[in-house]
């Protein structure tokens, strides 16, 4: 079979590869997209952000319903039918891969399902169900993204260890849940099991949970998990895992103490690693960092002059949106646009009960870069709204540079925190003052109102707080 010629050819066709081809296309460009999936979407549509956010609001429907006993509102023991659960989780999936699938049409991109290899810097077999099929490209966008971490000798092939993947299937509600890793996927995914029903012990190696937010935006995280999981066990690290029967028995040194436990089920969420090994990277001029992730610059070039790459397999931080937007940098420089990744704001949601939403600089990130900032912050229990739903365990904070008032940073945490943060990513990818914020009248009674109000308490006059006099 004759190669197909394309100018561009995606690997991988998750919120990174999707968007350069459809962007390339949009372009004028001829684009193949090849994905080994037999859906379109990768790992955040498929096994991701996605599925995960789709239980957390089945289970918040839990406690929502809980709360709603003391507004005289009293609803029965929750029932649960996790077939269903599944089956409705599926039709959100299939709705949104689907649509991909058909915005690909629209746009006259070719998709190939199969496993790409690239034979050279030029040249990719794709195996395909019929066949290998061979693609001669002009540039190469490598998408291939990357996959939970499971160490080895955790590793034992028992279904009941589960990295995110298989937690998002949800077989069953396991009675006891051991949680290793404290990051966002972990308590995204003991919440959801929490919110289940299941017994959760969370253990991770460092001494704080969320590490990357600022603790004061963890706290409230920290105190849910404190109240709704079995134990948070910090600077605990599993040493061991074997199977016994049905359950999962684990050796874990915690407290100076070697604790002998069994759990039911394990999840395993210690982080990603790059999708970057058999893919015949050898084959073209494309270099690893020592961890496995392709180097590149600030134009998504790869060391090969005929292959950039983009989202996770690129290395930083591994969201959909940081893909997306690395996506359009790569296509404009393909056509020809000096675009760089270059002060480039990506927000950070983490999706537990109440959500930690942040976006600039930190106040953690400013410190240890000495750099010096002046903080207004806005705590919910003063917000009207917060208060008919219930949710005061929320706090705004605005930083800001000391010198000419601008906006570096915005923190969230709170219900529907992920929500909000827009607006802070606004201000500080346009440069807006805290003034800016502060006179930008907010609509009453709306959670917005918590950025307009920690603005004007950067200045000492926020309505809903007193805030002692400013020099
Ligand atoms: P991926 O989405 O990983 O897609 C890569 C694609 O390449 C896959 O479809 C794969 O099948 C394909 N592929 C790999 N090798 C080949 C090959 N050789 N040939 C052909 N195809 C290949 N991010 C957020 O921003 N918000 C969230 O709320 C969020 N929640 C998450 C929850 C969970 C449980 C997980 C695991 C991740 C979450 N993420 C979230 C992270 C997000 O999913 C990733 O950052 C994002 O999917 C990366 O996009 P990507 O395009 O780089 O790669």
């Amino acid at each position: 079979m004759d190669p197909i010629k394309t100018d561009i050819v995606v690997v991988g066709a998750g919120p990174g590869g999707y968007a350069a081809a459809f962007y390339a296309a949009d372009q004028g460009k001829k684009v193949l997209l090849v994905e080994r999936d037999a859906s379109l979407g990768g790992v955040c549509l498929n096994r991701g952000c996605i599925p995960s956010k789709a239980l957390l609001y089945a289970t918040h429907q839990i406690r929502e319903a809980k709360e709603s006993e003391e507004r005289g509102i009293t609803f029965g023991e929750p029932k649960l039918d996790l077939a269903k659960m599944r089956e409705w989780k599926s039709g959100i999936l299939k709705k949104l891969t689907g649509g991909i699938a058909q915005l690909a049409k629209a746009r006259g991109v070719e998709v190939l399902h199969g496993k790409g290899y690239f034979e050279g810097s030029q040249s990719l077999r794709v195996e395909s169900d019929s066949g290998q099929i061979m693609v001669e490209y002009d540039k190469a966008i490598l998408a291939v993204g990357s996959k939970s971490a499971l160490p080895k000798p955790w590793d034992l092939g028992n279904p009941r260890i589960m990295t995110s993947r298989g937690a998002l299937e949800i077989e069953d509600v396991p009675e006891k849940l051991l949680v290793i890793g404290g990051g966002y996927i972990g308590m995204e995914l003991g919440t959801v099991y929490a919110g289940l029903g299941s017994e959760i012990v969370l253990a991770e190696a460092m001494d704080s949970i969320l590490a990357g937010a600022d603790p004061d935006l963890a706290l409230p995280v920290a105190k849910y998990a404190k109240e709704n999981f079995k134990e948070v066990r910090l600077k605990a690290k599993v040493k061991s895992m074997k199977t016994s029967g049905k359950k999962i028995a684990v050796s874990m040194e915690f407290n100076d103490e070697v604790l002998n436990e069994e759990y039911d089920r394990v999840l395993v969420a210690v982080g990603r690693v790059p999708n970057s090994a058999d893919i015949g990277l050898e084959n073209t001029g494309v270099e690893l960092d020592e961890r496995g992730f392709v180097k590149i610059d600030n134009r998504q070039q790869t060391t090969d002059p005929n292959i950039l790459a983009i989202g996770d397999i690129a290395g930083g931080v591994m969201l959909a949106h940081k893909a997306s937007k690395e996506a359009r940098i790569a296509v404009e420089n393909i056509v020809g646009e000096d675009s760089k990744f270059e002060d480039v704001v990506i927000p950070a949601v983490v999706f537990t009960d109440p959500e930690v939403a942040w976006c600039g600089l930190t106040e953690t990130d400013a410190k240890k870069q000495g750099i010096k900032v002046q903080v207004g912050k806005f705590p919910w229990s003063a917000s009207g709204r917060a208060i008919t739903f219930g949710r005061t365990d929320g706090l705004t904070k605005v930083i800001v540079d000391p010198e000419t008032e601008r906006v570096l940073g915005i923190g969230i945490v709170g219900h529907g925190a992920g929500e909000l943060i827009g607006e802070g990513v606004l201000a500080v990818e346009t440069g807006a003052t805290v003034e800016d914020l502060a006179l930008s009248v907010h609509p009453h009674p709306t959670m917005s109102e918590t950025v307009m109000e920690a603005a004007e308490s950067f200045f000492g006059h926020a309505t809903h707080v007193f805030s002692p006099k400013k020099k």
